[in-house]
């Protein structure tokens, strides 16, 4: 999950990294107001969008006065950066700004372990930055058994070409910056730019957290940071439904059981797909081990409720669940999503009780069900009527 600037402030302060005043907007009389509580000196108003480059888009503006942010707040609200519409802006205190940096960790996959990254030119993109001169940008490696330490903060610093006369303070900041990481169970913690002030105070003034929710259970207070109505409304109803669902742009409606089987399926839909004018999957969903009658109405109230989904493909694989319970859930669904079941369904059973399966649907005769015997032949037939639905 990735947090918004604001929340991302918020943790920093919760964490003792110097941070500078912010208050929340979502009008432009709000805006005025907390201009007005922070001093009514200089402030800057920023959009609050969950994608970078907003100083670009103009997203980011200095105002001298109250009235001034206000009025920049009424052009920055309801602005699209990227495709992202602004709800919010941060009204926070204006920095006298000397220098720039840029600092990051982030967990770094393939080598299984962290990446610090760090540069004392900070403030623009820093991706363009690694491109064009990738030697300002230092990388340093990070143990997960040790952290970001004294001397690793150390190491960073020099690693960056910082003065020798700020290494010291920039590195206190760094393992503040590393504590918010590892206490708050982040994948990502940046912070650009981390300027130095006029007056000599290193202080994050941007910052992105990227949350793992693999460790929510350990963080009661990050369930309150989601943003539930940027949410894509078929994923939450899914993830309520404790499903393991992903919304694509497709327009065949995939169930399938196993995440291996689920992702071999979009590929073999993807593939027959290009037959029927590039039919593509509409989701992956995956009901997992036991199909029960009540998981596959689940699994199929979502489905069915995504309007770009023209066909299904019910692709199980019977293990220890038989097929016969699978089958049973197939049927059981129909006849309780009754009338909102209205696009077919291709059914694919393989495995235990595969013959017994079959023939519980071939009893039911649904009108909207196809049985099919082979993944490629059920994925074709699937790609075929969600094309003759277009
Ligand atoms: P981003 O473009 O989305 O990364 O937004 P940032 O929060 O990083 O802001 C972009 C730029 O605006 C920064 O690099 C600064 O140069 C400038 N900026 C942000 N806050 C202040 C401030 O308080 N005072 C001044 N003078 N400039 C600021
Ligand atoms: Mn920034």
């Amino acid at each position: 999950m990735d947090l918004y600037e604001y929340q991302a402030r918020d943790m920093f302060e919760k964490h003792g990294v110097p941070v500078l005043p912010g208050i929340v907007a979502t009008t432009p009389a709000e805006a005025r107001a907390a201009a007005e509580k922070l001093g009514g000196g200089v402030v800057v108003v920023k959009a609050q969008v969950k994608t970078g480059g907003r100083g670009k888009a103009g997203g980011v503006k200095l105002a001298k006065s109250p009235e001034e942010a206000e009025r920049h707040a009424e052009a920055i609200l309801g602005m699209d950066i990227k495709g992202h519409t602004v709800h919010r802006v941060m009204i926070a205190a204006g920095a006298a700004i000397a220098e720039e940096f840029y600092f990051s960790v982030l967990l770094d996959r393939a080598e299984r372990r962290y990446l610090a990254m760090c540069s004392v030119e900070g403030g623009m993109e820093i991706e363009q930055l690694a491109v064009e001169r990738p030697d300002a940008l230092a990388r340093v490696a990070v143990d997960p058994l040790v952290g970001i330490d004294a001397a690793k903060a150390q190491e960073i610093v020099a690693a960056a070409n910082f003065p020798e006369e700020l290494r010291e303070q920039v590195a206190d900041v760094i393992q503040k910056l590393w504590g918010v990481y590892k206490n708050e169970d982040a994948t990502l913690v940046e912070v650009n730019p981390l300027v130095r002030t006029e007056d000599g105070a290193i202080v994050a003034l941007d910052g992105k957290v990227t949350l793992d929710e693999n460790a929510a259970f350990r963080h009661e207070d990050h369930a309150a940071l989601e943003d539930k109505s940027a949410a894509d409304p078929l994923e939450a109803k899914a993830k309520h439904m404790n499903l393991n669902y992903v919304k694509l742009d497709g327009s065949v409606g995939i169930i399938g059981n196993g995440a291996g089987l689920v992702m071999s399926t979009l590929d073999v839909v993807a593939y027959a797909g290009e037959r029927f004018g590039g039919q593509k999957p509409a989701n992956f969903l995956d009901i997992g081990g036991g199909a029960s009658a009540e998981v596959m109405a689940n699994g199929l109230d979502v489905i069915l409720h995504d309007p770009q989904v023209k066909s299904v493909f019910v692709n199980v694989f019977g293990g220890i669940t038989s097929c016969i319970a699978v089958a049973d859930g197939i049927v059981g669904a129909l006849k309780a999503l009754g009338d909102e079941a209205s696009k077919p369904l291709v059914v694919r059973l393989d495995g235990n009780a595969v013959e017994e399966g079959r023939a519980i649907l071939a009893a039911a005769n649904h009108p909207l069900v196809t049985i099919e015997e082979t993944m490629d032949g059920a994925a074709a037939k699937a790609a075929e009527l969600a094309a003759a639905a277009q």
